[in-house]
Formats: structure tokens, C-alpha cells, sequence
């Protein structure tokens, strides 16, 4: 099961079945699955972070073929970009999120304007969009294509596919990676990259699902099969400071899309 999975959330890992899915949950996506149905959400009892276990091959979810699903085709992305960016602003996600961090480094002693930001995972763009008044300037990384031509054409922002940030190396002042990493089986090859990219002194804000989330039930988003990991604060802390990262902040908050989520302020400092 799972081969790729990274199951070392804590030197102590604990596994205990929390819960299991014989069907796909009535809100999960409709994945093309060729093999019946089963997964489990695994708990680690001694620092809470679950795992979500299955051995569906989820590879190519995200390439075009993720995105007709979701999105049908350009339109409906302007369509949804618009729908979300038009909420208001007591029932925006990103507001909250563009609040949080600048208020960060304002207390940092920081000023945003004079840093250059890449987001991770940018999908329709909405946190680029929203901090691009706000810094020097934002650089964007996706792996759909579709999503990269929506980007650069229609919202005219600088944006790299994914494997080609290295490009970036000691050019960016802050890296922000929001709801991405759970999506990956192991997310210590990604963070070693971001590590790379960063300035010394530099921040990085990672946003993740939340394992308070398992309050709401077994049927609730943050348990879709797209998330590997929905991670406890110490996990989140431990995965973080093995790849260098000091945190600075760490906290759980509830989203106003009723999303439970964990996010934290990292520094690099060596
Ligand atoms: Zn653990």
C-alpha cells in the first residue's frame, strides 16, 4: 500500500486506524478509479498526524486532465477566479490569509514592498493576485498548463512551471505555499527545493489542512483522497524544522469556508 509515502511524522510514529472509506465520500471529486473503492485515514497516536492510505495511483490528477474535471475549460477558470474574488470580504479564505501575512511582517519590522514573493501551487491565482499591490514582485508556479496559460493571460502574472523555480534561486524574499503540500506523498523533496530558493533571513508561510478537522467527521474535505497528510501542529513543526526551517509562528485557525487550517511563519536562518 502507499509505497511512496512519507511515514515519518515523529520519531515515536504510533498508527491507528481512525477512519475508512468502502465508497467515495458524496462531496470527493470524481476521480476516473479504475480499482474498487478503499482508503483509510490512518492517526498517529503520539503526535496526531494522519495519513490517508490507499493504493490508487493519484499521478496524473493534476495534469489537464484534473483541471477539465474541475474546470471544465479557460472560461469557467475566469468564471470561478471572479466568484471568489468578488466574496465578501468576511467570507474570503484569502483575505484572511493576505491579512495574516502582512500583518507578520509588519510586526517583523519587514516591508512587503520591497520583496519579491513566489507562490507554490498558484492554481487560479487568487493569493498573487490579491498580495501583487502589496510587494516588488510575485512570481507564480503551477503544474497544469492550463492553469499556467490563465495566469499569464488572463490575470498577466509572471509564472513558472513547477520544476523549473531553481531558476529562482536567491532571488525571493518570501515563499508562500497554501493548501499544496498535503497533496504530496512526500513533501520533504519540495521544501528542500524551497529551502534552496530562499534567501538567507528570508519566510516562508505554508498553509495545510488541520487535523482538528477529524471533529467534523469522516466526510469532510480536508479527507479527500487529493491530501496524503493533514497534519497536527507537531507534525507540521517537525517536518519544518527538519528541513532547517526555524518557526516562527504556528497556528490553527477555521477558515470562513469552515476549512479547518493549520498555517505557519518559517524562517530560514543558515
Ligand atoms: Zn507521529
Amino acid at each position: 500500500m502507499d509505497k511512496n509515502l512519507q511515514l515519518g511524522c515523529c520519531e515515536k510514529v504510533n498508527l491507528s486506524n481512525k477512519f475508512e472509506y468502502k465508497k467515495r465520500p458524496k462531496q470527493e471529486k470524481k476521480f476516473s478509479i479504475k480499482q474498487k473503492y478503499y482508503r483509510r485515514i490512518d492517526l498517529c497516536k503520539n503526535c496526531g498526524h494522519l495519513f490517508s492510505r490507499h493504493n490508487i495511483n493519484l499521478d496524473n490528477i493534476y495534469d489537464d486532465d484534473y483541471i477539465k474535471l474541475t474546470y471544465k475549460n479557460l472560461e469557467n477558470l475566469k468564471k470561478t477566479f471572479k466568484k471568489i474574488t468578488t466574496l465578501p470580504k468576511n467570507k474570503s479564505d484569502n483575505t484572511k490569509r493576505l491579512k495574516r501575512i502582512l500583518s507578520f511582517l509588519k510586526k517583523e519590522k519587514k516591508n512587503s514592498i520591497q520583496m519579491s514573493f513566489l507562490d507554490i501551487g498558484s492554481g487560479l491565482g487568487i493569493f498573487p493576485w490579491s498580495i501583487r499591490n502589496f510587494c516588488k514582485r510575485i512570481y507564480c508556479t503551477e503544474v497544469s498548463q492550463k492553469n499556467i496559460s490563465f495566469l499569464k493571460k488572463y490575470l498577466s502574472l509572471e509564472t513558472f512551471k513547477n520544476n523549473r523555480i531553481y531558476q529562482l534561486k536567491n532571488k525571493v524574499d518570501f515563499v508562500t505555499i497554501n493548501k499544496v503540500l498535503e497533496h504530496i506523498s512526500n513533501p520533504n523533496f519540495l521544501l528542500k527545493k524551497i529551502y534552496r530558493i530562499l534567501k538567507k533571513g528570508s519566510y516562508l508561510y505554508i498553509e495545510v489542512p488541520s487535523n482538528l478537522a477529524a471533529r467534523k467527521g469522516k466526510e469532510t474535505q480536508e479527507f479527500f483522497i487529493e491530501h496524503h497528510h493533514i497534519f497536527s501542529k507537531q507534525s507540521l513543526k517537525n517536518l519544518l524544522e527538519r528541513n532547517k526551517f526555524k518557526v516562527v509562528k504556528i497556528s490553527n485557525v477555521i477558515d470562513p469556508s469552515n476549512k479547518y487550517t493549520l498555517f505557519a511563519f518559517v524562517q530560514k536562518i543558515k
